[in-house]
């Protein structure tokens, strides 16, 4: 499979990561979108929330779940936002389930327009 997150998972491509346990792990957005840009990736591999099976589903709030205790280490102490962009009118490039962590800065709600 050629998924860019499970070859990060597993060392085939470097990352910053700054966060891993048995369910998840955390790394540095390579193009970030706000002064702090995370992302918390499942460590096994599934495409959409649709595909997620009841395991999937508790590994991935365990690590929701973790955020506040690593906001100090991550500088996300005044708050975050966490978004997940599923399919292609929200944008989605890859399709590894993962979580965007954006902080770091007041975070204005997305300008969004009818196109
Ligand atoms: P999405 O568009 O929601 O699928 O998000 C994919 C995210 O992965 C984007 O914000 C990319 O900047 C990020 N990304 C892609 N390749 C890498 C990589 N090698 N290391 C870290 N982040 C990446
Ligand atoms: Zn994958």
């Amino acid at each position: 499979m050629n998924c860019i997150f499970c070859k990060i998972r597993d060392g085939e491509i470097p990352s910053e990561k700054v966060y891993e346990d048995d369910d998840v792990f955390i790394i540095k957005d390579i193009d970030p979108k706000a002064e702090k840009h995370y992302l918390m990736i499942p460590k096994r591999h599934y495409k959409l929330i649709g595909d997620m099976t009841d395991g999937d589903a508790a590994a991935l709030m365990r690590g929701i779940r973790k955020i506040p205790s690593l906001a100090e280490s991550l500088g996300l102490t005044g708050g975050y936002r966490i978004i997940v962009n599923q399919g292609d009118d929200a944008g989605q490039t890859v399709f590894h389930l993962h979580i965007h962590i954006i902080g770091g800065q007041i975070l204005d709600f997305p300008d969004l327009k009818k196109r």
